[in-house]
């Protein structure tokens, strides 16, 4: 189960994903950009506004980050995917010279937008930001995405809600292939590489047929949405397992805006590439410090006097200069210096966590380092209930 095996390279020059190679249905390989290589699995830091939260592009670099997200339903309204493309598109225009993808906006405007409509044609909304009337379509989305110029477009989707009855699933299925087809007819950007999204709710049947239809657009990736808008974790969790490995193989696979440490685990156990969530920027603004030990809360009062880095092992810059004495100070001073530091050690801990669950994969010991992840993780954390060690969820592993 857990042997790792080297595989052949990809017979195809055109494939977007290498396989280096597996252990069980976990992978590691290296994905295809159109001006960089990047090695899988990978965590994207959340770029919404064409800004990390509190942390510099120079930063960034430095923590080895190499694809961030922007979102298109943000950048459009402000300020406005003509402006980014007059300053030399996404990457440029934020002192960025890594990787980029953007999503569809479809997602943001049902979340934020007030007032929004959506028929076959598309979605119109009122601007979360003046009230100005927008229209939103897929050729709409896709022209966006093009002027800001990312690696990755997302194609254009209809994600319904966690709790969606089956035949709202179905319905926001068969738009979602409405949309895809309408997407996929406008000219992308050179190079750039175009994902298609699988929907389907909690119903495993609806997502796997869903998943092949996807799977046969031509598209350079495959993701996963819908998941974490409120559905059960463990429900989750399943569906993963059960899915991931009919992904295509030869592209990488997508899972959009999930990401605790524990969700992250189990998605690259089922087999996921690449992943993105605020979580590790905004727990740093609530003063939470992510550690393999377990979480950290800056604003208790045991660590007034601790003169000890976050974590001992981490080599963040935060970690290498800085108490957690300190950096409750400035959590608790309502310094903005403490999310700027808190989130860099954060990232870095993703950072980490997906090179060590790559090492772990070309070794061949991915289960183990996956259970024994999150039992360390679970076994001392400072936030919420201590009592729900570990996760009040099952495990896969
Ligand atoms: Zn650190």
């Amino acid at each position: 189960m857990s042997a790792a095996a080297s595989l052949p390279p990809a017979s195809s020059a055109s494939a977007t994903f290498v396989e280096e190679a597996v252990c069980g249905s976990a992978r590691c390989g290296t994905l295809k950009l159109r001006h960089q290589e990047v090695a899988s699995p990978i965590f994207m830091p959340v770029g919404t506004r064409a800004s990390v939260k509190g942390v510099s592009a120079l930063q960034l670099e430095g923590l080895r980050a190499r694809i961030v997200l922007g979102n298109t339903y943000h950048l459009m309204l402000r300020p406005g995917a003509e402006t980014v493309a007059a300053l030399g598109g996404l990457g440029r225009f934020m002192g960025w010279p890594g990787g980029t993808l953007t999503d569809s906006g479809g997602y943001q405007v049902f979340s934020l937008a007030k007032l929004s409509k959506k028929t076959d044609d598309g979605v119109v909304f009122r601007s979360h930001l003046d009230g100005a009337r927008v229209e939103l379509t897929p050729e709409r989305s896709m022209e966006v995405q093009r002027s800001l110029n990312a690696d990755v477009a997302m194609l254009f989707d209809d994600c319904p809600p966690g709790g969606a009855p089956r035949a709202e699933v179905e319905a926001a299925i068969r738009r979602t292939d409405l949309w895809g087809a309408r997407s996929l007819a406008v000219e992308p950007a050179a190079g750039q590489h175009r994902f298609g999204i699988v929907q389907g709710g909690r119903f495993a049947d609806l997502r796997a047929a869903h998943l092949e239809t996807v799977s046969s657009w031509p598209v350079e990736g495959v993701a996963l949405g819908g998941f974490s808008v409120g559905e059960p974790l463990a429900e989750t969790y399943r569906l993963l397992v059960e899915l991931a490995p009919k992904l295509p193989r030869d592209r990488p696979r997508y899972l959009m805006g999930m990401g605790t440490p524990t969700d992250l685990l189990v998605a690259i156990f089922a087999g996921m590439d690449m992943f993105d969530c605020v979580l590790p920027t905004r727990n740093a603004r609530n003063g939470q410090a992510l550690t393999f030990g377990g979480r950290l809360s800056l604003k208790q009062a045991r660590h007034e006097r601790v003169d000890l880095p976050l974590e001992a092992e981490c080599v963040c810059e935060t970690c290498s200069r800085y108490s957690r004495a300190y950096l409750r100070h400035l959590i608790t001073s309502g310094e903005r210096l403490g999310a700027t530091l808190l989130s860099i050690h954060n990232l870095n801990f993703y950072q980490t966590l997906m090179r060590r669950a790559r090492q772990a994969i070309q070794q061949g010991t991915y289960t183990a380092f996956a259970r024994a992840t999150c039992e360390r993780m679970h076994a001392d954390d400072e936030v919420g209930e201590r009592s729900a060690k570990p996760p009040s969820v099952a495990l896969p592993f």
